[in-house]
């Protein structure tokens, strides 16, 4: 892996996995990726981090799919039982027209029998934007309703519905680039170096130049080496540690009234309610002193240019969107938005759930995040599509969507590129549930765990096999290219679904993806002056305001997207996680990625490098948890929730909290989401992945 001899081709494209977008060059011999450059691209300027340089041969693993397959009648009953090495116990190999056939046929005969309704689709966010709005567009138009969903519900749901709530857009306001005319950064329930690892390298030049970095985390996250304030504050506190914050800003008169008044509203609601939040008061509900808090408070209001970052740390919560609600509040009361050096930045996590999101692959938006409900923009629509009117009911997200399945209301799925199997909170309930589906049509490039469930299999293609355009969580839209063509039969995403929709019914007949690009543009107004042509030879982050402009890095400078140019502070009140530990279940669980490995782990855990440095599930406890369970590093434990127990190797992590446990999900035999709580954000339904009461006991004889 990683040879550095000659080769046939080079291809520029994008890296697949994190949300930073890297530019990288695939040098291809023989057919195959020899090894990964980094580009000057606008996001990495030449790095990359271990993922993106030597994560790639998982494209060339033995286990790809490259034929379309169809269960076996005689298969076993349907579970986590299928030996990716030996796919013809459930499994029998069959041609596109056969396997085309049984997928439309079955999916057309469910909408006949039971309505459109019961059939929903999970689209994803590691396919193209092209590939994403052809697949909302599938069930919109195929079944008319929007019951589409992706991996966006996972991560940061709430964090856009905050943003579209209070700045009417749920993009980033600033790139993170512009952290090098900022004063001060904060960077809250995230872990860059090891989540959004380029990201992270501007990040610490920051530090390094003088900049006042402050990092806020239940866990002691590596930022935190280059930060003149850690706040590691107690998990699921966020909105008292952040009101206190904005209390201390009031009270000391250190807010920008200027700015409040020419471009925000709700004001004295929000000062008023923040009143209560002392920092006296709260220090003993988020675990910080109350000097830091006025630290803190002094240090980002007294500054000329701040940023806001944040992760699924702040999102992954049943307050997730009260959570985003105080960051939004924390930068508008400062004047921190609009301006170089200043502004909110939710870090995106897979390569294109920026993009996916934008183009409309969530249940309550169609493409730029315009409301289903609201008749003249369906009529918008279904004129583009030249179609009949679909729903204008909100669809149902991700864990709805898998209720449904297990109450038997939807019957049949199409899930493209979506490992819910190992995703989805509390996921023995998504697995029984995908048990019972009717018709499960799974388009993939390995049979991932979800597949294990399928009826039909769709052998598609990787990002370094496809053509299209994919946007990172600095708003920069960036063309990927195929640098090798897919194994087998395997095809990309966007023909499949362009031939299934041709089977249902639709007429859609694209022949290139870059019609598909430009009918979005006819109703993707952040596509504006953004055009194929153009993306051949630039990255160009939206909105761009002329044919030649590269686009705006930074965002309501002169107002917000609100029907009143104005964005909204909304106050937040304190709500505790839903489940709290006990004597039962005493400790608390969190779960997340390592720089190693990917969500759930198909992809990187197939790439030889990355295994081998990192190729055990693990989790992390303090050493004098360990040290009073009487458990040595490297032994193994059990923890065991409410939902289930897994047994997986302990590591040693002064950086822990001691009465918590960290644990990566991207691993099957000891997956977090069997563990994880279902319970979901009222706003934008995100599961409160990151606060679990658990049990943790020493494995005898490990
Ligand atoms: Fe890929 Fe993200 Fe690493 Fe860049 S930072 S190389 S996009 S994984």
């Amino acid at each position: 892996v990683g040879d550095r001899g000659d080769f046939d081709s080079e291809t520029e494209t994008v890296c697949p996995f994190c949300g930073v977008g890297c530019k990288v060059s695939l040098k291809v011999k023989d057919g195959k990726v020899k090894y990964v450059e980094g580009l000057n691209g606008p996001a990495n300027e030449n790095r990359l981090c271990v993922k993106g340089r030597f994560g790639f041969d998982y494209i060339h693993h033995p286990h790809r799919l490259t034929k379309p397959l169809i269960r076996r009648k005689d298969a076993p009953a349907k579970g986590l039982n299928v030996d990716p090495g030996d796919l013809s116990t459930h499994f029998r190999e069959a041609t596109w027209e056969e396997a085309m056939d049984v997928a439309a046929k079955g999916l057309v005969g469910l909408r006949e029998d039971h309505g459109g309704r019961s059939v929903a689709g999970f689209g994803s966010a590691k396919c193209t934007n092209e590939e994403a709005y052809l697949f909302q567009k599938f069930i919109r138009q195929g079944f008319k309703h929007n019951n589409v969903d992706h991996c966006t519900r996972l991560c940061h749901a709430s964090s856009v519905s905050a943003l579209i709530e209070n700045v009417g857009s749920g993009a980033v306001t600033a790139t993170f680039n512009e952290i090098e005319n900022a004063d001060v950064a904060i960077v809250i329930g995230c872990n860059p170096i090891e989540n959004h690892p380029v990201a992270a390298t501007y990040f610490k030049q920051f530090a390094k130049r003088g900049g006042k970095m402050i990092v806020m985390d239940p866990r002691g996250v590596g930022l935190r080496r280059f930060a003149d304030e850690m706040v590691q504050f107690r998990p699921g506190a966020d909105v008292s540690m952040l009101n206190a914050i904005m209390h201390v800003i009031v009270e000391e008169g250190l807010y920008d009234q200027a700015y409040i008044d020419q471009f925000t509203e709700n004001w004295e609601a929000e000062k008023q309610h923040l009143a209560q939040f002392s920092p006296e008061a709260m220090s003993e509900i988020c675990g910080v002193s109350p000097d830091q808090l006025r630290r803190v408070a002094r240090t980002f209001a007294n500054a000329k240019a701040g940023l806001i970052f944040w992760g699924m740390g702040v999102s992954q919560h049943i307050h997730g969107t009260d959570n985003s609600r105080c960051l939004i509040s924390l930068a508008l009361m400062t004047g921190n938005v609009g301006k170089p050096g200043a502004g909110l930045h939710p870090l995106r996590g897979q390569n294109n759930v920026q993009g996916a999101s934008d183009a409309g692959l969530i249940p309550m938006f169609l493409p730029d995040y315009q409301s289903v409900t609201d008749d003249a923009i369906r009529e918008k629509f279904t004129d583009v599509w030249d179609s009949d009117d679909f729903s204008a009911e909100k669809g149902l997200t991700v864990t709805e969507i898998v209720d449904q399945v297990y109450a038997g209301n939807i019957k049949g799925m199409y899930i493209q590129g979506e490992n819910p199997a190992m995703s989805d909170p509390d996921v023995e309930h998504a697995r029984d549930a995908f048990a019972k589906l009717e018709l499960l049509v799974v388009q993939d490039i390995f049979l991932t765990e979800t597949a294990n469930y399928a009826d039909v299999i769709l052998p598609a293609s990787t990002l370094y096999e496809k053509n299209g355009t994919v946007s990172n969580t600095n708003r920069q839209v960036q063309r990927v290219r195929p640098a090798v063509t897919p194994p087998g039969d395997a095809r990309e995403d966007w023909k499949i679904t362009t031939e299934l929709a041709e089977r249902v019914g639709l007429n859609w007949g694209y022949t290139d993806v870059s019609q598909v690009f430009d009918e979005m543009k006819k109703t993707m107004k952040s596509l504006d002056n953004i055009t194929w042509d153009r993306l051949k030879t630039e990255s160009i982050t939206y909105p761009s305001l002329t044919p030649t402009d590269p686009g705006q890095a930074i965002v309501f400078g002169d107002g917000f997207p609100r029907t009143d140019g104005r964005a909204r502070f909304t106050p937040a009140s304190v709500i505790p996680p839903d489940e709290a530990p006990d004597a039962e279940y005493p400790m608390i669980m969190t779960t997340g990625r390592q720089l190693e490995h990917w969500h759930t782990g198909s992809m990187t855990r197939r790439s030889l490098v990355l295994d081998a440095v990192e190729p055990e599930a693990n989790c992390s406890l303090n050493p004098r948890t360990l040290k009073l369970m009487g458990v040595e590093p490297g032994e193994m434990i059990r923890l065991t929730t409410r939902r289930g127990s897994i047994e997986i190797m302990a590591r040693a992590d002064r950086a822990i909290a001691e009465d918590m446990v960290f644990v990566p999900f991207a691993y099957v035999e000891a997956a977090a989401n069997v563990l994880t709580n279902p319970a979901i954000d009222p706003y934008g339904k995100i599961p409160e992945f990151k606060f679990s009461a658990v049990k943790v006991e020493k494995v005898e004889g490990s």
